[in-house]
């Protein structure tokens, strides 16, 4: 009996709700186990992940790869990855607003059936979104901010901590040592409550 995350994932697989089902060549749904407690959110597929059918395999999924090792002991099969728009846009272009709302229901679906404590947005682009925001991406990190089952954690993208030196990796490297925190935080029983309230309305 396949899981309701396998049949969304099966359903996506063959979805054509938007335009980037014209030009994608296969959809990335996201990867990792199905009751993570943390959720990774990209912005959308890139060549390599469009290729491969995968998010986060190129030199920025490389990165996250090592901050999930070094920063929080674990590796990607224990965590949850995924983007905002589930096929990849053409020359790596931002997705447009009425192709994330035709994907946001498999976003929506993956975040009740993982419920993950905690939701990491890699870049301005997923925690503006996300967060319901047009502020910047170094405001909006930092704080750990009430959302849908526990709290999101805004985090750069790591592109650009591959262009920007060591302030960046610090900040991301703070950022998920902040997410472990919260996740003990979690197991200990003490209600996830976030820095920031009344954000993150968008999937409760
Ligand atoms: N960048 C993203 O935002 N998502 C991916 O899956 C790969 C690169
Ligand atoms: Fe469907 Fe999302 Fe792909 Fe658009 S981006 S075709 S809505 S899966």
């Amino acid at each position: 009996m396949p899981t309701e995350l396998e049949i969304v994932a099966a359903e996506a697989s063959t979805c054509t709700k938007c335009r980037l089902s014209e030009t994608r060549t296969q959809v990335v749904f996201g990867t990792g186990a199905p009751h993570a407690r943390l959720l990774f959110i990209g912005e959308g597929p890139g060549a390599q992940e469009d290729a491969q059918g995968l998010p986060f395999v190129g030199r920025s999924g490389k990165l996250l790869d090592q901050l999930i090792a070094e920063e929080l002991g674990m590796t990607r099969a224990q965590v949850y990855i995924a983007n905002v728009v589930k096929c990849r846009p053409p020359e790596n272009r931002d997705p447009k607003p009425d192709e994330i709302d035709a994907c946001r229901p498999y976003l929506t679906a993956q975040l009740d059936l993982i419920r993950p404590g905690v939701v990491i947005t890699l870049g301005r682009y997923a925690a503006q979104w996300l967060l319901n925001t047009t502020e910047g991406i170094t405001k909006l990190r930092g704080k750990a901010y009430p959302f849908a089952h526990g709290v999101l954690i805004p985090t750069l993208h790591p592109a650009a901590a591959l262009r920007g030196g060591a302030e960046p990796l610090a900040q991301m490297r703070a950022d998920f040592v902040r997410a472990k925190l919260t996740l003990a935080d979690m197991d200990a029983g003490k209600a996830p409550t976030g820095d920031v309230p009344g954000q993150g309305d968008l999937f409760t």
